[in-house]
């Protein structure tokens, strides 16, 4: 299949990488120019990305970048063609993606939300999990494509509902983190070996995904990034709105919320979501926090 790839991130760049490896034929484009992928060829901006492909695929930071490379004047949108599907991986609101959606569906484009969980070892992995939104004739045809990035694909239903399930499952990653390094910063103050409380939390009930993914990295304290922490603050952000939105109350968020704050007045930005934990260990004073 032909297929442009916009935004060649942490994420963007090994499922562009994984496209390519499957033999499809990818054009790709980032907004800092100097990314490229080998066996892919270079776009000067979407809208050149965009002009021969079947599929256009998206990975961005957040709701302006999607817009931004959609609508914006050397946007997609200037080269959309009826029967060309736009998939978008990034992180969004919901409402904008039916925005978005209702916009290039009258040009006879479809629009699917393919929003992704796995993180930076999953996309390189091509273990990907897609939660997808839009009609089923446009994410069947989407298959081999989300086989050559991903393990799973499951459908949520209409357009944006990709989308929901996804801000939802991040809500649980902020709260379950966030329990998991208050918990872990208790104990070691407490004298505890931390590899042993790992061991610990792993075979007990409490086991998590999220742990299994960050401990190795937590007890090395390397904060590099995998999932950046501005991105889960983008989320923390979006889910704060929705709730407003839904007339939700989401009072553990909020708290989380300020933790993040604080972790940007740090200048932690760039660094995993998982550098919060350091903010606990210098308030406890433990001496191996995040400096
Ligand atoms: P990233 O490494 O920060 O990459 C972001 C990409 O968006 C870069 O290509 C960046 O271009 C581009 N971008 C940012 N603002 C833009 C704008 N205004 N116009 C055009 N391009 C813009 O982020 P990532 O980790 O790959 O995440 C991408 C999306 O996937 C986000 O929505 C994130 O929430 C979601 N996600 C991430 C993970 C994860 O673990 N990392 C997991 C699941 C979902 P430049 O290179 O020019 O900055």
């Amino acid at each position: 299949m032909k297929i442009a790839f916009l935004g060649l991130g942490i994420m963007g760049r090994p499922m562009a990488s994984k496209l390519v490896a499957a033999g499809h034929e990818v054009s790709v484009w980032n907004r800092s120019a100097r990314q490229h992928i080998d066996g892919a060829t270079t776009a000067v901006s979407p809208a050149d990305a965009a002009k021969d492909a079947e599929v256009v695929w998206v990975c961005v930071a957040d709701t302006a970048a999607v817009e931004r490379v959609i609508f914006s004047e050397d946007g997609v949108e200037q080269s959309l063609r009826e029967g060309m599907v736009i998939v978008d991986s990034s992180t969004i609101s919901p409402s904008a993606t039916l925005r978005f959606a209702e916009r290039v569906n009258a040009r006879g484009v479809h629009w699917v939300d393919a929003p992704i969980t796995g993180s930076k070892i999953g996309a390189e992995n091509g273990q990907l999990i897609f939660m997808v939104g839009g009609a089923t004739e446009a994410v069947e045809a989407l298959q081999p494509l989300f086989k050559a990035m991903g393990k799973l694909v499951i459908h949520m239903g209409d357009t944006g509902k990709g989308q929901a399930a996804k801000i939802s499952m991040n809500l649980m990653i902020a709260l379950i983190y966030e329990g998991f390094a208050e918990a872990f910063t208790l104990a070691q103050k407490q004298g505890v070996d931390p590899h042993k409380l790992i061991e610990l939390i792993q075979a007990s009930m409490v086991k998590s995904g999220v742990v299994d993914y960050k401990a190795p990295f937590v007890l090395r304290r390397d904060y590099s990034p995998n999932f950046p922490l501005r991105l889960m603050h983008k989320d923390i952000h979006l889910l704060l709105d929705l709730a407003k939105e839904n007339r939700v109350k989401l009072p553990a968020l909020e708290t989380v919320d300020e933790i993040y704050e604080l972790a940007s007045e740090e200048g932690w930005d760039d660094l995993d979501y998982a550098a919060t934990l350091g903010l606990l260990e210098k308030w406890a004073g433990i001496s191996s926090g995040k400096k």
